[in-house]
């Protein structure tokens, strides 16, 4: 570890564990950083930093001031500026400081009401056309904050990332469990206020703040940020007034995660989408799979969401019309694949290999709605575009299913020797749970395709990525319901650039 990596570190636990030791804060203050800082969305000049401010007693529109340096200490200040934190948006400040070098790290850090935040690690992004970039990063996801501890966020924080691409579920909904470990604050999030709360208390979890703290992040939501199960403007209970709902959410998701103010909700509509392109290594796709889907079908009775049904008791799912990314995130897509850079990574939200839970012989099998299996025509479409276009080296990141999964992608899966198109690397949850591991083993033997799947295992997994190869590294914490866990690489699978697919390394 650095130097400056353990201060970075020391100084954000430092915050949460004894506000009185920041640097000018005075002894009776409250503490108004107390929910960390962030940085994300990087390119070759800037990026955006976010925090917020929290305490009683705040008045409207308080100035804040940032500023960033190309050492920790601040000893050499290369930008700096003013936000306002307006109460209306939560006091939350979104900088973008601009005109940064490419390619490298600064630290950051916030002043305000005579107190100073922690201090953050941040970098720009290589130039688009910068030859000899690499990149380290890793995959993460549901993080329930009741049923376990952020030991696996102290690891990740601990690796030497670029960045990390938080893939959904950030928060959930729901109350605290019957299994919880530690307590929730307030009950089912239903309202602005409520979810404002929820990201507060995920964000006072210092392992949390720490991941934040060591590099930039990406993120696209999935469906608890809003609602179990959601479909575009359609609720899991098929609520009257949805669209208030999503609009609250995505204003209180915005308020709390590093995204620029362009990104700024709109009533219910908020764009996620986006692309960074990471030198002449890689092209990173960020896709948005639940604010334009169609909606689930063949739902339990009187309710929407998902559920997990027979191909021949529902032949809706072959239906072809229906999408997931919706038309225009679609088509999007397709003619953004990179066909000059090595690399085309897609972080979206979820499991994309085929995952059939019976035998699927004879075109049937038993599939899960909400995933992509709920969408095969769809992901047919998707695959066989980037095949066409020869796309290369596509690899699909995902999470929500809260296991490990590392799959072949293929146009078709009801052919055995269709050719293998793109590798696939699904992380497991952070803490959130899962089904049972023997439900995995049996549906090992029909879904070839898939190489791991490991439901007993919580963690995320990281990546190094030059011209030639992926490596991904399985990271598994011994205990996700103990904040002092240890962790440990489960597996490691290798992609060879010329080569789709993910081999055992
Ligand atoms: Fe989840
Ligand atoms: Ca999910």
């Amino acid at each position: 570890m650095t130097t400056s990596r353990r201060r970075l570190l020391q100084g954000a636990a430092a915050l949460v564990a004894a506000p009185w030791l920041v640097p000018q804060a005075r002894a009776a203050d409250v503490p108004r950083f107390a929910l960390g800082i962030a940085s994300g969305q990087p390119h070759a000049d800037g990026m955006v930093l976010w925090t917020r401010l929290t305490g009683p007693e705040l008045p409207g529109r308080v100035p804040v001031r940032w500023e960033v340096a190309r050492d920790d200490a601040f000893r050499d200040v290369v930008a700096k500026g003013e936000e306002v934190a307006e109460a209306d948006w939560s006091h939350s400040v979104h900088a973008e400081p601009a005109g940064l070098e490419p390619a490298r790290w600064y630290w950051y850090r916030f002043d305000a009401l005579g107190q100073r935040s922690a201090v953050g690690r941040t970098r720009t992004a290589p130039r688009p056309d910068a030859a000899a970039a690499t990149l380290a990063f890793a995959i993460a996801s549901c993080q329930r904050y009741d049923v376990g501890w952020y030991a696996a966020w102290r690891h990740a924080a601990a690796e030497d990332l670029d960045l990390v691409m938080f893939l959904g579920d950030y928060i959930y909904e729901y109350g605290t469990s019957a299994k919880a470990v530690r307590k929730l604050e307030g009950g089912r999030v239903e309202t602005l206020a409520d979810y404002r709360l929820r990201y507060a208390t995920h964000k006072s979890d210092p392992d949390l703040q720490a991941a934040h703290a060591a590099c930039p992040w990406l993120l696209v939501w999935d469906d608890h940020e809003v609602e179990n199960d959601y479909a575009n403007l359609q609720g899991e209970f098929l609520e009257p007034d949805f669209r208030r709902r999503r609009a609250d959410a995505y204003r209180a998701y915005w308020e709390h995660m590093p995204f620029p103010k362009a990104a700024r909700p709109a009533d219910a509509d908020m764009r996620i989408t986006g692309r960074l392109d990471w030198g002449r290594l890689a092209r990173i796709h960020l896709l948005d799979d639940r604010q334009y889907r169609d909606p689930q079908v063949c739902p339990k009775p009187g309710r929407g969401g998902s559920n997990t049904v027979a191909l021949k008791d529902c032949p809706a799912l072959a239906d072809p019309k229906r999408t997931l990314l919706g038309a225009a995130q679609e088509q999007w897509l397709a003619d953004g694949w990179d066909l000059s850079r090595p690399w085309n990574l897609v972080a979206q939200q979820t499991l994309m290999a085929r995952m059939s839970w019976t035998d699927p012989k004879d075109g049937g099998g038993t599939y899960w709605t909400d995933g992509w299996d709920g969408y095969a025509p769809a992901r047919k479409r998707l695959l066989a575009a980037a095949a066409e276009r020869k796309a290369p080296g596509v690899v699909v990141l995902g999470g929500d299913v809260h296991s490990h999964y590392v799959a072949d992608l293929k146009a078709d899966y009801d052919e055995r020797d269709a050719p293998v198109v793109a590798s696939e690397f699904c992380g497991s949850s952070i803490t959130s749970l899962s089904q049972p591991q023997a439900r995995l083993d049996a549906a090992r033997a029909w879904n070839p395709h898939i190489r791991y799947a490991r439901s007993d295992q919580r963690g995320y997994m990281s990546f190094r990525l030059d011209a030639k190869q992926l490596q991904a590294q399985v990271r598994v914490v011994d205990d996700a319901r103990r904040a002092d866990s240890g962790i440990t690489t489960a597996a490691r699978y290798v992609v060879d650039a010329a080569r789709p697919g993910p081999q055992p390394a």
